[in-house]
Formats: structure tokens, C-alpha cells, sequence
């Protein structure tokens, strides 16, 4: 059964990334549904800025601030209720270019944070459906956040989100859909049509401007979501393991 308010949790293992990945999904159930739509940011303190960044050279907090900042108003534009963790991201936990992709290092005190925080923000609220990063570049933080609602979600609850830009890095659709399929059999993929709220998924992205620097992270993504003529598209996979997927069916509530 469907619920006719249903409340979404949206996972962030860093303050852009279901803007960037799932931004036109969440604009598309703000405008048009009457879910209650949670973002929580996990790793939400971090002095990462693409390279131009106006943040460049600022002191550590400066920059912190700023990001949130942004992540604050992504989330007022649709209407989200925001948690921030306040965890410290990889590069201000030790982490290094060899070893910020893929396991937490088994010190890492923050990864052990970010599960048991997340477990009591799921223990607290019940949520239908929680939305969770594929974590497709295998990104230490995004892999910590992924394995922690795995164990604490229902797999009925769970819907994964493409990361991005890593997917847009990675290959077409096609060939990241092989590569999901390929690590998860039990998954399989919903594609949400988000053409009528291209304008939405594009404010979403240009919503962190110290993440965008010279890149032209908009066209990226833009190209990647291009589907078939004139459709844009972003897909989420739910397991079907279990039977009926209540986060396969909570899409339906605006598609
Ligand atoms: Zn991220």
C-alpha cells in the first residue's frame, strides 16, 4: 500500500550530492506531491572547493559555512526540512588520494559516527522510503553511507540515487546501468521522467557554486540525463528481492 503523505529521507553523504544527483526527482515531488522530503547531510563539514572557487584561500571554516550555506538554500528552494551531521568529510579525516576511494580505514571514528547517527535518525522518524547514494565511484564517504542504511533500512525502503557527476564520469546510462547490474542483481532500475522540471534539476546544480568552478558540471550531468528526444531522466534502482517495492511505488505518487 501506498501512502498518501509518505515521508522521504534524502541521503547526502556531502552537501551536493542528491542535489546534483536526484535534483529534478526532488523538484518534481515538491512541486507535485505531498510527501514530507528530509535531506540529511552527513559529512557536512568540509573545505573541498573545485578549482576558480571565489572560497579559494579562505580559512577552513569560512569554507565550511559557505558550502552549508549553500546546501541550506538548495533545501529552502523545494521546501525540505534539513539535518545536518556536522561529521567531518574523507580529506579532513586523514584520508588521502590513495586511500579515498573505497573501505573506511578501520580507524576511521567517523564512519563508526555517520552509522550510528544515521540509526538513530532513522530509529527516531519513521520514513517509507529512504533514498541512498549507489556510491558508483566508490568514494569512501559515499560507500560508508551506503553500507550504514543497508544495514539499518528495510531493502523494501531503499532506493539508490545515480552519484553524480561520478556517473556522468563513469559512461552513458547504458554502461553505468551494466555496471550497477552487474555489482547488484537484485536491483533494477525506475526511470523518472523530470522533463517538465528541467529548470529545477538545473538550479540544483548550480545551487553549489563552490563545487562548480570552471567545470561545466551543468551540461555533464545535463548530457547524461538526455533520454531518448527531448526526455530528461534520472533513475534510482530498488531492490526487488523482497517482494513489492513500497520505494518503487512512491514514485508513482507523482509519476
Ligand atoms: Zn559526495
Amino acid at each position: 500500500m501506498r501512502p498518501t503523505t509518505p515521508r522521504i529521507l534524502l541521503v547526502s553523504p556531502h552537501c551536493d550530492d542528491v542535489a546534483w544527483s536526484v535534483g529534478g526527482t526532488v523538484g518534481m515531488l515538491s512541486a507535485t506531491s505531498s510527501a514530507t522530503l528530509v535531506l540529511v547531510s552527513v559529512f557536512s563539514y568540509a573545505t573541498v572547493t573545485a578549482s576558480g572557487s571565489s572560497l579559494r584561500g579562505l580559512a577552513p571554516d569560512v569554507v565550511a559555512g559557505c558550502r552549508l550555506a549553500e546546501d541550506e538554500r538548495f533545501a529552502t528552494s523545494l521546501g525540505l526540512t534539513h539535518v545536518t551531521l556536522g561529521l567531518p568529510d574523507a580529506a579532513l579525516r586523514g584520508y588521502t588520494r590513495d586511500t579515498i576511494l573505497g573501505e573506511p580505514l578501520p580507524t576511521d571514528e567517523g564512519a563508526r559516527l555517520a552509522a550510528r547517527m544515521l540509526a538513530d535518525l532513522v530509529a527516531a522518524e519513521p520514513f517509507d522510503v529512504v533514498c541512498s547514494p549507489l556510491a558508483l565511484r566508490e568514494h569512501v564517504d559515499h560507500v560508508i553511507v551506503r553500507d550504514a542504511l543497508r544495514d539499518i533500512v528495510r531493502p523494501e525502503r531503499l532506493l539508490h540515487y545515480e552519484d553524480q557527476p561520478y556517473a556522468a564520469e563513469l559512461g552513458n546510462q547504458t554502461e553505468v546501468a551494466a555496471r550497477v547490474s552487474a555489482a547488484r542483481h537484485d536491483l533494477r532500475p525506475r526511470h523518472v521522467d523530470v522533463t517538465l522540471h528541467r529548470d529545477a534539476k538545473i538550479s540544483a546544480i548550480r545551487a553549489y557554486p563552490s563545487q562548480l568552478g570552471r567545470r561545466d558540471v551543468v551540461q555533464q550531468i545535463m548530457r547524461y540525463a538526455a533520454f531518448s528526444v527531448g526526455r530528461t531522466v534520472e533513475r534510482l534502482w530498488a531492490s526487488t528481492a523482497h517482494g513489492a517495492s513500497t520505494a518503487h511505488d512512491i514514485l508513482d505518487v507523482a509519476t
